[in-house]
């Protein structure tokens, strides 16, 4: 359940949390015109921080502009401070942000130019979103029977709501069937993600993960762990996975805002690898958050400090 807290900025200005409410002839209510962030603001010993702001606002900036939503009168860096002044105002020390904007109400016409476009941003505490233990035990997963979108039909490259329908399928089905998600193949059957999360693959010291062809979200934590496996000396190659590389893998895991580095455990029941949380994924585990805990440490490009 969503923790209410005080405050949610609206185009430009702070309102209460409970007068941030659409008309129910929205218009991204009825098409899915809308486009969002999901970012997290981490307790550090230098006080709260906002995990690679400029790399969610620009992604946010893409989404908009993919969608031609992207006049908001407003500049990147503002609406960084946007942020920062939202949690401030909110008093919290670590919280998920959800920035959004979206085809508001005055038309119901499919073409979408006459509604005004609403930016929202709200934030409020969040845990581990595959659950406390999963971290460090990994989680059950199974192959979707769901595709991701085909190139060319909804772009898998902008943060849209409308693509979140075709994550809930393959979530829904994942947990009725009692995994917590599913990993899910692109159209020519190559493995593209999960419902939420980038997935990476480790064989032989290797590491391997989906290139954006593979109808993937370009995740700023699976461009984290890129960076961060490259420093560390590991050889990392993006190309396309068959599915049947999963089973065979050494070490699998999600990246993602919400489930951060979470390891994969099984597959349709066959465990991977020694059915723990592999070396490679508990180093780079601990890579992440010693850049949390030091304020930044090797990436002070990485936290903006609210
Ligand atoms: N893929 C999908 C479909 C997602 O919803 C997310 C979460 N935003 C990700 C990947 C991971 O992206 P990020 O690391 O930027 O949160």
């Amino acid at each position: 359940m969503i923790q209410a807290t005080e405050k949610i900025w609206h185009n430009g200005k702070l309102i209460d949390w409970n007068d941030a409410r659409v008309h129910v002839l929205c218009h991204a209510l009825h098409y899915g015109s809308s486009v969002f962030e999901g970012i997290r603001c981490y307790e550090t010993p230098a006080g709260p921080a906002i995990f690679r702001a400029r790399e969610h606002v620009r992604r946010f900036f893409d989404s908009a502009r993919l969608y031609r939503m992207d006049d908001f009168g407003f500049t990147p860096e503002e609406f960084i401070d946007a942020m920062r002044e939202l949690v401030a105002a909110n008093g919290l020390n670590a919280c998920y942000l959800r920035p959004i904007a979206f085809r508001g109400y005055g038309d119901l016409h499919v073409l979408p130019f006459n509604c005004p476009i609403e930016v929202y941003i709200a934030c409020w505490p969040w845990g581990k979103y595959l659950g406390a233990e999963s971290l460090e035990k990994g989680v059950d997963v199974c192959v979707s029977s769901w595709a991701r979108m085909a190139p060319n039909t909804l772009p898998a490259m902008a943060k849209a709501a409308a693509n979140y329908m075709n994550s809930q399928l393959i979530l829904m089905e994942a947990v009725q069937n009692g995994y917590a998600e599913a990993v899910a193949l692109d159209p020519a059957g190559f493995v593209s993600e999960g419902s939420g999360e980038n997935i990476f693959l480790v064989r032989d010291g290797v590491i391997y993960t989906p290139p954006l062809g593979a109808s993937v979200l370009p995740g700023i934590t699976r461009d984290t762990i890129l960076q961060l496996a490259a420093a560390a000396g590991c050889t990392v190659v993006e190309q396309n996975i068959p599915r049947e590389a999963l089973y065979i893998a050494d070490e699998l895991f999600f990246s993602g805002t919400a489930a951060e580095i979470c390891p994969i455990r099984s597959v349709d029941r066959i465990p991977i690898g020694s059915g723990q949380r592999g070396p490679v994924t508990k180093r780079l585990q601990e890579e992440f958050t010693s850049i949390i805990q030091s304020g930044g440490g090797r990436h002070p490009e990485w936290l903006t400090f609210v």
